[in-house]
């Protein structure tokens, strides 16, 4: 596996960038340089690419132009026009989607991507290759801080495409195996009679890191603590991503794992966003996108240190611009300064999805996190899902522990279910097991009702 990463450092990324022009080590350089730069020279240049971006956008992407006029007598700085811009919603995006094409996009070179679709409806999108290439140099760096090196091996626990014929998935292997460093633990069939398989192919590949989803990580992890198997090797970090990553996960995958756990914030339509560095703080890459949180209901700014709506404009994609899409997810800037010294601006707290978010008959939220909360503290229960069809009515999943179960558990969950939620009419179903969606990605909340209110067409 060192052979292979040196192969992978001294020929394969320098053919890379010789034969496909691929500039994702240049980027990871330059990221590098910016992370000594003071808060303010980061700001500034952030400031410059945005301001590039947006007279790319009002000239050439057709959603754009009525800005052009406003733009051009526009005298202030960049992110104040921004501020004044409309929320992209997912669903305005999608219903306009080629009015967001730029109109000097080489079709031959454009990088089709979609979202999984595992909390909705699936969005389309293109992205350029710089766009992509900023993406990785932003991962190479986060890893960088942890003392991983590109080429360095890694296993995976990850859901596997599943769309490749027999063909496909083999030539996908080989490249993951010898172009990547990379072995892949499937996320979907986790299964405690398979443990050992998993444990053996990561003694005898030796990763210097794992990389996965939060839930799959964990539940690895759970059966390993409950085994009272080692991992057998010295990781370096276990990377966490995709998902919210709870502390009681990051101490169970900690402790398994005997290693650091690394969260990693990004999304497939959103990039890589922030990762954490070595002191424990999670780092926003200013270089790659502009970040604002504003409030749900009146789409006002937040200053740092409250929660609300998360917007992402990447700076890079020209080819399909974005400007204040709304990923999603519900997090808090911060204005404090980090000791690790690493310039990149912080953020206060990443609360996940609003798709996780649960709605009140009376109009209120309540974070599907809270249902977490109470059931870690309930023996009876190995698993849960959550469903909520409307605000008054949800349907709760669970996964009894067998020698553990109490009824009167399950008294204390519906009543702390309707202390939240008021006077809701809950169906509660016993089953043996939750089934991961098929991304590999397991969801413990799901509102299938509209959050009144947000910012939604
Ligand atoms: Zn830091």
């Amino acid at each position: 596996m060192q052979l292979t990463g040196t192969l992978i450092r001294r020929v394969h990324w320098p053919l890379m960038e010789r034969l496909k022009q691929n500039r994702t080590r240049q980027y990871l350089h330059e990221l590098r340089e910016a992370q000594q730069l003071s808060p303010q020279a980061l700001r500034k240049r952030q400031a410059d690419k945005l301001r590039r971006l947006l007279d790319h956008a009002v000239r050439r992407v057709p959603a754009y132009s009525e800005y052009a006029s406003d733009w051009e007598a526009a005298d202030d700085d960049p992110i104040r026009f921004l501020e004044r811009l409309p929320v992209l919603s997912k669903a305005r995006f999608r219903a306009s989607f080629d009015q967001f094409l730029s109109n000097d996009a080489d079709p031959s070179r454009l990088i089709a991507n979609r979202t999984g679709g595992s909390t909705g409806e699936p969005t389309r999108f293109y992205l350029s290759r710089p766009a992509v290439e900023r993406y990785e140099a932003a991962r190479w760096l986060g890893l960088s801080w942890h003392g991983i090196r590109i080429g360095d091996p890694s296993v995976m626990v990850w859901g596997s495409p599943l769309e490749l014929n027999q063909q496909q998935a083999r030539r996908y292997r080989l490249k993951e195996r010898w172009l990547k460093n990379r072995l892949m633990i499937p996320a979907y069939d986790l299964d405690e009679r398979r443990l050992d398989e998993h444990l053996q192919l990561i003694r005898r590949f030796r990763p210097v890191y794992l990389y996965g989803y939060a839930s799959a990580l964990h539940l690895l992890a759970e059966m390993m603590l409950a085994r009272g198997a080692s991992p057998g090797v010295k990781l370096k970090a276990v990377v966490s991503t995709a998902e919210t990553l709870h502390d009681y996960q990051r101490q169970a995958i900690a402790k398994a794992f005997q290693a650091p756990v690394v969260n990693e914030y990004g999304a497939r339509d959103g990039g890589i966003i922030a990762y954490q560095c070595p002191v424990g703080r999670m780092h926003a890459f200013s270089e790659n996108c502009v970040l604002e949180v504003v409030d749900p209901a009146s789409g006002r700014p937040l200053p740092p240190g409250e929660r609300g709506t998360l917007l992402v404009t990447d700076l890079h994609n020209t080819v399909m611009p974005r400007l204040r899409y709304q990923l999603g997810d519900v997090i808090a800037l911060s204005s404090d300064t980090c000791t690790c010294g690493i310039s990149y601006p912080l953020l206060a707290a990443i609360d996940g999805r609003e798709d996780d978010m649960f709605v009140t008959a009376h109009g209120t939220y309540v974070h599907g996190h809270y249902f977490n909360h109470i059931m870690r503290n309930l023996d009876s229960f190995r698993t849960f899902q959550i469903i909520q069809h409307r605000p008054d009515q949800v349907t709760l999943k669970l996964v009894k522990e067998p020698d553990r179960y109490d009824p009167a558990d399950e008294a204390r969950l519906l009543e702390a279910v309707r202390d939240k939620l008021g006077e809701v009419s809950i169906e509660v179903c016993h089953v043996d097991r939750i089934p991961p969606s098929a991304s590999g990605k397991t969801r413990y909340a799901i509102r299938e009702c509209p959050l009144t209110g947000l910012l939604r067409e």
